[in-house]
């Protein structure tokens, strides 16, 4: 399995030593692909402490100014969080993201997201993801420290990827679409419609939101994202 395709986003950690941990976390499992979004402190003397021996993903972590730049070359993204109440959106428990994970991964470049130690991650930053999981755990206190929950998901990763016995053929004419192809197809609709009175700016009553949460569900392809530009660049042109 090509755990190389698997990258595992931090946003905003405030620790170092969490970072570490996390390092750690993944090395046990053999994945190596992080990403740092804007860490509150660098990677320090606690981080390598912490990472008992995984440094060398600390030092290979690529850092990103905000999750929409983390992502952009992603092409599918769970982010994970505690909270289920976000709308409009699939809910996964972590052992269900992993199994879709590591069916993706032969074919598609995927981010698991986790987010800060106090606040975890934002809605905008959660309606960037296709999918979100969480930890089933005590309902009154379900939120685990960071590096233990990106151990639980690099556990469950790694768990899916025994119980895969051949790669998963691929059926698809064609590569799916990444965050970035995505990102401008939703700037595309956005712009059209409001040049079609169909959404007002001023008035937005959820209608981008609702659109981002459908295109999340529906996993776009690269022709599919053409053909929709396509159709809004001929509704441009009338
Ligand atoms: N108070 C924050 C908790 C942050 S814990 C909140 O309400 O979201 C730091 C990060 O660890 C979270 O952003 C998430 O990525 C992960 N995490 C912790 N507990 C989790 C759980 N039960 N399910 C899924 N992710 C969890």
């Amino acid at each position: 399995m090509n755990f190389e395709n698997i990258t595992i986003i931090l946003v905003n950690p405030s620790h170092p030593g969490n970072i570490g941990a996390c390092a750690r976390a993944m090395k046990t499992m053999g994945l190596s692909q992080m990403r740092l979004v804007k860490p509150r402190r660098e990677v320090d003397a606690d981080a390598i402490a912490r990472s008992a021996g995984a440094e060398e993903i600390l030092y290979q972590a690529q850092y990103f100014d905000d999750l929409k730049t983390a992502i952009a070359d992603c092409q599918l993204v769970i982010g994970t969080s505690a909270r289920q109440d976000v709308p409009d959106v699939i809910d996964l428990s972590f052992r269900e993201a992993a199994s879709i994970a590591v069916e993706a991964v032969a074919e598609r470049k995927v981010a698991l997201v986790f987010g800060r130690e106090h606040a975890g991650l934002n809605n905008d930053e959660l309606a960037l993801c296709q999918y979100h999981a969480y930890i089933p755990a005590n309902p009154e206190f379900s939120s685990l420290n960071l590096g233990a929950a990106v151990q639980v998901m690099c556990y469950e990763v790694f768990l899916a990827s025994q119980n895969i016995s051949k790669p998963v053929e691929t059926r698809l004419q064609d590569a799916y679409a990444t965050q970035h192809e995505i990102e401008l197809l939703f700037a595309h609709f956005e712009k059209t419609l409001a040049d079609i009175n169909f959404y007002d700016p001023n008035n937005p009553r959820r209608l981008m939101p609702k659109l981002r949460a459908m295109f999340n569900r529906t996993q776009l392809l690269k022709s599919e994202v053409a053909i929709l530009r396509g159709i809004l660049t001929a509704v441009d042109a009338k």
